[in-house]
């Protein structure tokens, strides 16, 4: 028996975050190439070093990425872009130019479109492959980590993304023969060049084979396995967050040398894996690589005892990369004791599974491993605000009626247009404003206790005015009171709610050098005292025109937090929705007739594996329903959703019964009305017409072009005018500009003055 292990990625942007500070300086020009060269040498080498002391047999060449793995196996494999060319991580300006758009042949290109990596909050560049040209792969930057692995006697393996996953994310159809064995001899070509280095083993990570065969093209696939078969080293493949459901008898035909089987999203069955390891030597996924929790580490011994005796070979790893996890939570020196003795980061991963190679190797449960498993039940009970039975109470007791409002859609509409007065196409905002200087000082002195809190309010208070006064000067019929309040999304929220965790350095890297530092549901979610009915109700004074209350719905609040896993994602959803009912409440008694709840997030929450779906969409469905259903039926309830592509919930989209729908227009909303979509969606639409996204300044006439679109496709009184997404990020002068022009467009449309 062999027992080994192993991680398919660590976090890459450094304990500290070194690598953002040093690539934003370098886009700055404030150090040179070679600077960053230096400070990047540094932080693999810790990497690979710190590994190295956990135990971990093979570290990788190629985890790190100077922007994104997929831009990065565009560039080992010299694919050629079709607006890039060919992009070296040799000469970084073409490869950020790709990441970030820049200049090419004195034309300037936007970069590759981003999206999401697979269903977590990472987001890799959307290669734009160039078929016409040849590919020619380029050793030099796997070369360059060789070399500081030898120099350091490290013993290291080459990570590339491999074919079926790369043209999978790449949004290639089919291939044909000739796009396969063209793709195919680039990865076999760069493989025999690793081999001449002296690596003997390169690791394809094929997360969307793991996926299934629902998710990846056939001839994708195909080129997989010609790869694998004809290498001229070993090829160990590495699939997460699926269990290679209909491709795996393939898989395990072919040469692959190494296997690793995601244990956590999987599902593997212990009979299952045994058969598996019959064929091949595996990799064993046990330990869950993208969530924050420690792990049972007595409950994982005892599952790898089991198997021990029955496999010859295997490793122990954890479920994914670690890259979606903070680095470490050695700095958390403010959370609670008791909070961190139930957590685990990326260091801690590391530790347990040292932990438990050290065990299985000694054939025994090591005291290490004794402690740390009572530390963390111990902890669990007497972590305070785990169980609040009241929150519990109202949850097991929610019946039918508080998932349903009282009327149907269309009357509720017909009620509302008139008890709120709200004209033909109604203009409105999405609800932030451009946050100035001003006003992030202005929350940074609230909490360096610069300012006290009537300060504070004080000083939102005016900030409020002002954006009230802007948008009745521009015309606009349904105003917002700006967010000014408001960092973050979720984050404000987690701060006013109970059952929430913030860490100090808990950093994830979303894209490029961007990191989000996401709240951590410990406890069970609810609410102690109002949270923004004094500002909508202060902006609602200032104005006769209806003032919109503004909420982040409970599916969004979820997605873009850590949660607990000691219960469902159903029941913490319910938590929130219902600290969100009473607080929907409370703004329809305090004067405000329309309320949106934002669900930016409720697409990308939905399961990649097709069984999990339906029973995601009813939970995310029902809990935005409980906290929007409370209210009377001449109470508006809008929401807003970004960022994604909504053909495959509409139907979902559809049962949230909200009143008005406001959506990205660029991808999706202008798509929704033009395509006949719409005809699908009954309830009233604000497809954006002004893309937040870009500094342009929505134009007069492209302005009208779209509204008239619009109401040519839709009745009037289902049509809303409104921006994509917030303003937060743009700047007051070409908003001004760009809503004033909105509003024009629409009065004029509203007398009837098409052309
Ligand atoms: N109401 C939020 C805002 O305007 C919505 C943000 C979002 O959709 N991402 O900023
Ligand atoms: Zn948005």
């Amino acid at each position: 028996m062999s027992i080994f292990s192993f991680i398919s990625g660590f976090p890459r942007v450094g304990q500290n975050r070194e690598y953002k500070w040093a690539v934003e300086k370098f886009w700055r020009g404030e150090i040179s190439e070679e600077d960053l060269l230096k400070i990047v040498d540094n932080q693999i080498l810790d990497s690979w070093i710190k590994q190295q002391s956990f135990l971990i047999d093979k570290q990788l060449i190629g985890d790190f990425s100077f922007y994104d793995q997929v831009l990065d196996a565009i560039a080992y494999l010299g694919i050629p872009l079709k607006r890039f060319g060919y992009i070296s991580t040799n000469n970084l300006d073409s490869y950020f130019s790709a990441a970030r758009g820049g200049n090419i042949n004195g034309k300037k290109e936007q970069p590759l479109e981003m999206t999401k990596w697979f269903n977590t909050n990472y987001h890799y560049l959307v290669p734009e492959i160039d078929w016409e040209k040849p590919f020619k792969p380029d050793i030099s930057r796997i070369t360059h980590e060789y070399n500081l692995a030898t120099k350091n006697k490290i013993n290291v393996i080459t990570k590339i993304l491999g074919p079926a996953t790369l043209a999978t994310l790449s949004k290639e159809e089919e291939f044909s023969k000739e796009q396969s064995s063209k793709l195919a001899n680039s990865y076999l070509d760069l493989i025999n060049q690793i081999s001449e280095l002296g690596v003997t083993e390169v690791m394809l990570d094929e997360g969307a084979v793991a996926v299934g065969g629902h998710f990846v093209e056939k001839s994708h696939f195909s080129c997989l396995i010609d790869v694998i078969n004809s290498s001229s080293i070993n090829v160990r493949i590495n699939g997460y967050f699926g269990s290679y459901k209909g491709l795996l008898d393939d898989l395990l035909d072919s040469k692959l040398s190494i296997l690793h089987l995601d244990i956590i999203d999987g599902n593997f069955k212990l009979d299952e894996i045994i058969e598996i390891s019959k064929k091949k030597k595996i990799s064993l996924g046990i330990i869950n690589g993208r969530s924050i929790w420690r792990s049972n580490l007595k409950e994982t011994y005892t599952y790898l005892d089991k198997l021990k005796n029955k496999i010859d070979f295997f490793e122990i790893s954890t479920s994914c990369s670690l890259m979606h996890l903070p680095y470490s939570l050695e700095k958390e020196e403010a959370l609670d004791q008791n909070l961190k003795s139930i957590l685990s980061f990326g260091d801690e991963k590391l530790n347990e599974i040292a932990f438990l190679k050290e065990s299985i190797f000694s054939g025994e449960i090591s005291s290490d491993i004794e402690k740390y498993t009572e530390n963390m039940i111990k902890a669990n009970q007497v972590l305070e605000g785990r169980v609040e039975n009241k929150v519990r109470e109202r949850v097991d007791n929610l019946t039918d009626d508080m998932f349903m409002r009282g009327q149907d859609r269309e009357e509720r509409l017909d009620l509302q247009i008139e008890k709120i007065g709200i004209p033909n196409l109604p203009t409105t905002t999405i609800g932030s404003f451009p946050q100035t200087p001003e006003t992030r000082l202005l929350r940074r002195r609230l909490r360096s206790g610069e300012i006290d809190a009537d300060e504070y309010v004080k000083g939102v208070k005016e900030i409020i005015k002002e954006t009230v006064d802007i948008q009745e000067s521009l015309g606009l019929d349904i105003l917002v009171h700006g967010e000014a309040e408001r960092n973050d999304m979720v984050e404000y929220f987690g701060e006013l709610l109970n059952g929430f965790a913030f860490t100090s350095n808990g950093w994830v890297q979303s894209y490029g050098s961007r990191c989000v530092k996401p709240p951590i549901i410990y406890g069970d979610v609810f609410r102690e005292s109002k949270m923004t009915v004094d500002w909508s109700a202060y902006a609602q004074s200032l104005t006769t025109k209806p003032m919109k209350g503004m909420l982040t719905g409970p599916v969004t609040i979820l997605k873009w937090s850590f949660v607990r896993d000691d219960i469902s994602n159903r029941e913490v959803a319910y938590q929130i929705a219902l600290a969100l009912r009473d607080e929907v409440e409370d703004l329809e008694n305090n004067g405000i007739k329309i309320i949106q709840i934002d669900e930016p997030a409720i697409r990308e929450g939905l399961p990649l594996n097709q069984e999990d779906k339906e029973e995601y969409l009813s939970w995310a469905v029902n809990s935005f329903k409980l906290c929007s259903s409370g209210v009377r039926s001449e109470t508006q309830i809008h929401s807003h959703m970004c960022y994604s592509e909504f053909d495959e919930i509409l139907d979902a989209i559809n049962s949230l019964d909200v009143d008005v729908l406001s959506i990205e227009a660029s991808r999706s909303g202008m798509d929704l009305v033009n395509s006949g979509l719409s005809k699908k969606y009954y309830g009233a639409i604000g497809p954006g017409v002004y893309d937040i996204h870009s500094p342009l300044v929505l134009e007069y006439k492209d302005a009208k072009e779209r509204i008239n679109q619009l109401s040519s496709n839709l009745g009037e009184k289902y049509i809303w005018v409104n921006p994509d997404c917030g303003l937060k990020t743009r700047g007051w002068d070409e908003v001004k500009q760009s809503l004033s022009n909105m509003v024009k467009a629409t009065v004029e449309i509203r007398r009837g003055e098409v052309e």
